[in-house]
C-alpha cells in the first residue's frame, strides 16, 4: 500500500517561468494546460490554492544586477504575479467554470481582493480556487517563501512544488547524467546534502513546521491530480 494519503486541502506553487512559455508576458497554452488539471482536481472535492511566481516577468535580482535598486525591482516583482494570477483566473472561469478568487498582499481593490486568511479558507471550504497573488509582500522574499508561509497558514497538508524536472535529484540532471531521483527524503537531508528544493527561507520553514513537500514536474499531463490523490510522484519531502 502507498503510504501517502490523497490529501483535502494543498498549495500548489507554480514558477512563472512556466507561464511564460521561455519568453516574457503569458503564454495562453501554457495557462489552460494548468488551468484544466486544477479544474479537474477541484472537481473531485479537494481545495486548492495557489501561489504563482513572476520569473516570466521581472526578478528583483537580476534588476538589481542591472542597476535598479532591489526593494523597487522587488516591488515590480511582486506585481508581475498578479498578472499571471489574473490569467489563471481567467482560464479557470470562463474555461472551466470554476469559481475563483485572487488574493493580493498588496492591496488592488480593483483587481483582486486583499489577503485575509479567513476569508481564503471560507472560499476553499465552498470548491473556490483562491490564487495567491504578490508574494508575501515584502522585498527580499521569494514566492517559495509565499507559498510555504501561505500553506502553513491556510492549514494545508502540503505544498505541492512544480517544476520543469522530475523532483529532488542526487544532482543536478541538466549537468549530471548519473543524478537519481528521490521518491522520497526527510527535510534534514534535504539540507545535510545540500539539496535545492526551494530556497532557504522557504524551506526551513517548512522543514521548523513540519510541512510535507512534493516535487513534482508539472509539464507531465495529470500530474497534479495524481499528487492530490497522493499516488506516488516526483519526490515526498517530509519530517
Ligand atoms: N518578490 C518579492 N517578495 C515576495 C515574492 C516575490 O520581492 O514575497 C519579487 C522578487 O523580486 C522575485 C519576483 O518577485 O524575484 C518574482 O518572484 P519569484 O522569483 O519567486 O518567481 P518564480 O521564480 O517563482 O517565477
Amino acid at each position: 500500500t502507498d503510504p501517502r494519503p490523497g490529501f483535502r486541502r494543498v498549495l500548489l506553487k507554480l514558477g512563472g517561468e512556466m507561464f511564460g512559455g521561455g519568453a516574457v508576458g503569458v503564454d495562453p497554452e501554457v495557462v489552460e494546460t494548468v488551468a484544466r488539471q486544477i479544474a479537474e482536481v477541484v472537481s473531485s472535492g479537494a481545495q486548492v490554492a495557489v501561489v504563482i511566481g513572476g520569473g516570466n516577468f521581472f526578478r528583483g535580482a537580476e534588476l538589481q544586477d542591472r542597476g535598479m535598486e532591489r526593494s523597487r525591482a522587488d516591488y515590480m516583482g511582486m506585481l508581475g504575479t498578479v498578472m499571471n494570477c489574473l490569467a489563471l483566473q481567467d482560464f479557470l472561469e470562463r474555461e472551466h467554470h470554476i469559481d475563483t478568487r485572487v488574493q493580493t498582499a498588496i492591496t488592488m481593490g480593483q483587481v483582486a481582493e486583499a489577503y485575509i486568511p479567513r476569508r481564503a479558507i471560507r472560499h476553499l471550504e465552498k470548491g473556490r480556487v483562491v490564487i495567491f497573488g504578490a508574494g508575501v509582500g515584502m522585498p527580499y522574499f521569494s514566492t517559495d517563501t509565499a507559498g510555504a508561509q501561505r500553506a502553513l497558514e491556510i492549514g494545508a497538508e502540503a505544498l505541492l512544488l512544480a517544476k520543469g524536472v522530475d523532483g529532488v535529484f542526487t544532482a543536478d540532471p541538466k549537468t549530471d547524467p548519473g543524478a537519481k531521483l528521490y521518491e522520497e527524503i526527510t527535510h534534514r537531508e534535504v539540507l545535510e546534502q545540500g539539496l535545492k528544493v526551494a530556497d532557504a527561507t522557504a524551506f526551513s520553514l517548512c522543514m521548523d513546521n513540519r510541512m510535507p513537500i512534493i516535487v513534482f514536474n508539472l509539464l507531465v499531463e495529470g500530474n497534479i491530480a495524481r499528487a492530490v490523490r497522493g499516488e506516488r510522484i516526483g519526490t515526498l519531502v517530509s519530517t
